[in-house]
């Protein structure tokens, strides 16, 4: 080991000491108490640079979670969606004795795969000789062909797509599945997106099957288009009536529409591979079109009409259904970041939205930014960022080695990102 290595081990253990501390000062100063039925709760521990490094923990009531958090202050803290009996029993989770579980669906800002995500993802070489780096996923460099590792980092773009499927999800659940969403928990993860926990009454019995059902619908698996009003039959197709239809009849024919009503030749080469006079045929028919949808008809009066209306059935579904990942949401031993708490790969806060219509103003690079932002540390960068915002500043880009002073809360975040020290 040489001499740069044991100074970088010194100055990570500095700022370890340095963040509890910070961590400390804001749980002394706010009381953590938005969980449910705490007292019930499995929690799980985290601490610098790992998310869960204990579970099987409880505590008694909010006094106690807090004087944890105040005196022991762990850089994560997730709870279980679970009910248990005896929360903090080891060996077979069957001994915690399950009451009763919610259901979390997250949305995460890496799950959508937009083109920002080519902008502000960063892959730094893995051979120490090279060092290149770029923007964008890659697997090898582009210089010496050697393994990259990648940081994945937000904006604006792909966490307002994040807050608008949380959204669009909350309302699917109101409608479709009738549930009452003042049960409803939102939250900001702390990091890259939204939680959404159903604590209603009528969720937390549910059996692990019904909620495989359920998940399936959210994804809409196995859609049975003719149940739901879709049918080829004697060389033409037919369809629900857009104003009577309702669950994923409804989200097709209203996608359908409107896909329709704004199709254009760049949407219809590039979604159905529409050649220009074939774009012309369909937008000359298009009133036709929509008069017959309206009754029960998908009308097919271009070439090769019947398969694009296959096709686009194909296309709505995809384009409507949720990205949740399945195995995650049906996980009945899960736990989940703790609301209102710290998240230990950002500094940010977690925090609880009262309801979805608050979710409009939540701006998740200010409200969550809680850690003093008027006072500097000095940090050296580890790996390339990009530019950002915290608050209503704009930092970065920042190259290897630069050494900065920035405002704490924004030199915690980049320490606890993992790229500056
Ligand atoms: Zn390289
Ligand atoms: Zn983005």
């Amino acid at each position: 080991m040489d001499g740069s290595n044991i100074s970088n081990i010194n100055q990570i253990n500095q700022n370890i000491y340095f963040l509890r501390d910070l961590f400390k000062e804001y749980y002394k100063n706010n009381f953590v108490n938005s969980t449910i039925a705490i007292e019930k709760r499995e929690i799980g521990i985290g601490d610098f640079g790992k998310k869960i490094s204990a579970r099987h923990l409880s505590f008694a009531n909010d006094s106690a979670l807090n004087e944890y958090l105040r005196t022991k202050t762990p850089f994560f803290i997730s709870y279980s969606v679970g009910y248990y009996n005896y929360p903090d029993k080891r060996g077979p989770m069957e001994e915690k004795q399950l009451t009763g579980a919610d259901i979390v669906y997250e949305f995460d800002s890496d799950d959508f795969d937009l083109d920002c995500k080519n902008k502000h993802d960063i892959w730094v070489c893995k051979n120490p000789e090279c060092k290149k780096h770029g923007t964008g996923h890659i697997s090898n460099c582009t210089e010496c062909g050697s393994v990259v590792e990648i940081t994945e980092w937000t904006c604006d773009i792909c966490l307002n797509k994040a807050k608008t499927e949380t959204k669009r999800l909350i309302d699917f659940l109101e409608t479709d599945f009738n549930l009452d969403p003042s049960y409803f928990i939102i939250s900001f993860s702390g990091s890259k997106g939204y939680h959404i926990r159903l604590t209603n009454p009528s969720i937390i019995n549910l059996s692990k099957s019904a909620r495989l059902q359920m998940m399936n619908y959210i994804l809409a698996r196995d859609l049975d288009l003719k149940q739901l009003g879709f049918e080829y039959l004697n060389k033409q197709w037919s369809c629900p009536k857009p104003n009577k239809s309702n669950g994923w009849s409804k989200k097709i024919m209203d996608f359908m529409i409107d896909y329709v009503n704004t199709a254009d030749h760049t949407k219809l080469k590039n979604d159905f591979n529409f050649s220009k006079l074939k774009t012309e045929q369909f937008l000359e028919k298009k009133d036709d079109i929509l008069n017959k949808m309206h009754n029960n008809i998908l009308y097919s009066n271009f070439s090769n009409g019947q398969k694009f209306w296959q096709n686009l059935i194909d296309f709505s579904i995809s384009q409507m259904a949720f990205k949740i990942d399945p195995m995650s949401s049906s996980d009945i031993y899960k736990i989940m970041r703790m609301p209102d708490t710290l998240h230990g790969g950002t500094g940010f806060l977690s925090n609880t939205i009262e309801s979805v219509d608050k979710l409009d103003d939540f701006d998740p690079f200010f409200d969550p930014v809680v850690l003093d932002n008027k006072n500097f540390k000095k940090i050296k960068i580890l790996k390339p960022t990009p530019k950002f915002r915290i608050k209503d500043q704009t930092y970065g880009p920042y190259d290897f080695d630069e050494e900065i002073e920035l405002p704490i809360a924004v030199s915690s975040f980049l320490i606890l990102k993992g790229v500056a020290i």
